[in-house]
């Protein structure tokens, strides 16, 4: 990829990385350690499967991605999510801020329509295609 278009698809992406990068200060405050994978700053450990143990289940996480940012229970997680995570990161790539309300709104539809949120939602739908379908719910 010529470096101009990877500096626009940092920059689009940039403000979905700064809100997990956000989320992230309190999980590396608490020893959450960060990597470079893949073009892509990976955070896990610390306090997060602890936090994660109080939410009800369906809100629970193996692995999370804003933009370039992936949040995970622990590295050996984040290995596994790797291939779905990516495909995240490429949404984010062309979706830039629009992700998210993108991504709420196909929820809510495949919710209105008496189908799984996440399971049926359109970016999840692609995700799931380009990975390993026996990985933990990301
Ligand atoms: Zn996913």
């Amino acid at each position: 990829m010529k470096p101009a278009l990877r500096l626009l698809r940092y920059a689009w992406a940039a403000p979905a990385s700064a809100v997990g990068l956000l989320l992230a200060l309190p999980l590396l405050a608490r020893g959450a350690r960060a990597a470079p994978v893949q073009g892509v700053l990976e955070i896990a450990g610390g306090p997060l499967a602890a936090w994660q143990r109080r939410l009800p289940a369906a809100c629970r996480f193996a692995a999370i991605t804003f933009g370039h940012v992936v949040i995970g229970l622990d590295h050996r997680t984040l290995a596994a999510c790797r291939e779905h995570e990516q495909v995240h990161v490429r949404q984010y790539e062309r979706l830039g801020p629009l992700f998210f309300p993108l991504y709420l709104g196909s929820s809510l539809w495949q919710a209105a329509r008496g189908r799984d949120p996440y399971l049926d939602n359109c970016f999840e739908c692609e995700a799931y295609a380009h990975s390993d379908p026996r990985t933990v719910r990301h």
